[in-house]
């Protein structure tokens, strides 16, 4: 039903000496959120930077949207998103004067109000970037690489370091971009994160992939191995308490 969107074969990629990523294979398909799963170190950032055209790999082959990259990057560019550190912003500029500035890069027309009411940040408008909360700042970021309306956007640990509830706003942005038929492909290493966001997910540990599936599906088959948590789970965890207390609703830091 759905088609290969991103295809990665064998890949590696040395650092000198180093070995960073040592012959991985995957297949991301269109319309998917896909996640690269892993603790630091693993090689996530370095496998995302090389599909997004932004890093020379060793060895391998990068098929996007049926484009080699080592035929042609500069389309792949075209058809991507990607979201830049968040220090890369002009600081002094305001979100409206940000987008209009990424659309110019682009070439495209770009209606500023209806991006910043996608991401609920009409009533920050006139707000210079550096003034925004870290949740803003990511919804943000992940709203400028919509710009280009591409086929595929890639977030490189989008939730990291907000709080319970920034981190919840953020997957319903990220799903509600994946509802519109942009494929995501985002790392994390938050393994509730990737539960309730990713359709699959590649476990990648050492510049090695160890497990691609759905996580319904690994969790599947390592409960039929005869595994159980050691305790008893509670109903709620205290994350549960922190936004029940706290309120779920767009209300930021
Ligand atoms: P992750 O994103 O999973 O945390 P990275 O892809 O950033 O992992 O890094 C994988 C490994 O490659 C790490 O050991 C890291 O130190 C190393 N590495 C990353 N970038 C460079 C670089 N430019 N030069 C040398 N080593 C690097
Ligand atoms: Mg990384």
């Amino acid at each position: 039903m759905s088609n290969t969107i991103i295809q990665v074969k064998n890949l590696h990629k040395k650092y000198g000496e180093f070995e960073a990523v040592k012959g991985i294979s995957f297949d991301v398909m269109e319309g998917e959120i896909f996640g690269l799963l892993g603790p630091n170190g693993a090689g996530k950032s370095t496998t995302l930077e090389i599909i997004e055209t932004l890093r020379e790999k060793t060895s391998g082959e990068v098929i996007v949207n049926g484009l080699n990259l080592d035929h042609s990057p500069n389309e792949i560019k075209k058809i991507i998103g990607v979201q830049l550190q968040t220090s890369g912003y002009y600081p002094n500029l305001n979100l409206i004067e940000l987008i209009r500035l990424f659309a110019g890069l682009y070439n495209e027309e770009a209606d500023p109000m209806a991006l910043l009411d996608k991401i609920n940040l009409k009533d920050k408008a006139k707000a210079k970037f550096k003034e925004l909360s870290g949740g803003q700042k990511q919804r943000f970021s992940i709203a400028t690489t919509l710009i280009n309306h591409p086929k595929i956007i890639f977030l490189d640990e989008p939730t990291t370091g907000l709080d319970p509830q920034a981190r919840r706003n953020l997957w319903d942005l990220i799903k509600g971009i994946r509802d519109e038929g942009t494929t995501v492909i985002l790392t994390t290493h938050y393994m509730d994160e990737a539960e309730v966001l990713c359709d699959r997910v590649a476990i990648i540990d050492s510049g090695k992939i160890i497990a691609i599936a759905s996580p319904d599906k690994m969790i599947d088959d390592l409960v039929a191995t005869g595994f159980e948590r050691p305790k008893e789970v509670k109903k709620a965890n205290l994350e549960d308490v922190f936004i029940n207390l706290t309120g779920h609703s767009i209300r930021e830091e």
